[in-house]
């Protein structure tokens, strides 16, 4: 168990595309309980192997449905719920997932990277999808996807294939948030 550092953009490896994995044993188990703790400690709700420098196809997502009786805790990686209430935890893992079936029907969402801190922006995606991946033993599973975590599994996704989420702007809007970016780093 250990939280790992998280890689910021421009780093190149945020542009690497992630390898399929291919051996379920412990060393993929350790990773993935790395990533939740570092996910966990951003605190984020998403999380791909690649932010932690390492290329292979992994995701965890946690979209921690929220509790009312909770303290209300930041969480940078989505926009619209900036003081949305986690603590009930729903770990989730992706192995070598795929994107299936995506909607026509689109819908855009504010979303926020634990690679590009403090940035949000406005990004069109499919609404709905189908997701096949495998679990922690090699087992695949299908499963449809909407609202928030089709939002997530597709920015997720996103990271393995070299790609984040400012990719999707206009250049010049990209250009803006990276300035942002910068000025906020040097402040
Ligand atoms: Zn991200």
């Amino acid at each position: 168990m250990a939280i790992r550092d998280i890689i910021e953009v421009p780093d190149p490896l945020l542009k690497q595309i992630s390898a399929p994995v291919e051996s379920f044993d412990d060393e993929l188990k350790t990773l993935v309980e790395d990533m939740f703790d570092t996910m966990y400690d951003a605190p984020g709700i998403g999380l791909a192997a690649i932010q932690i420098g390492v290329p292979r196809r992994v995701l965890v997502i946690d979209l921690q449905p929220d509790d009312p009786d909770a303290e209300p805790v930041p969480c940078d990686h989505d926009g619209h719920h900036h003081h949305h209430q986690p603590t009930k935890k729903e770990p989730r893992v992706f192995v070598n997932p795929e994107i299936l079936d995506p909607s026509e029907e689109t819908k855009s969402y504010q979303e926020g990277c634990l690679s590009v801190p403090d940035i949000f922006a406005e990004v069109d995606r499919p609404a709905t999808c189908r997701v096949r991946y495998q679990d922690l033993d090699g087992k695949v599973h299908e499963e449809d996807m909407d609202d928030l975590m089709a939002v997530v599994i597709q920015h997720e996704m996103d990271h393995l294939n070299g790609i984040v989420f400012i990719d999707h702007l206009s250049r010049l809007k990209r250009n803006m948030a990276m300035k942002k970016l910068q000025k906020l780093r040097a402040a």
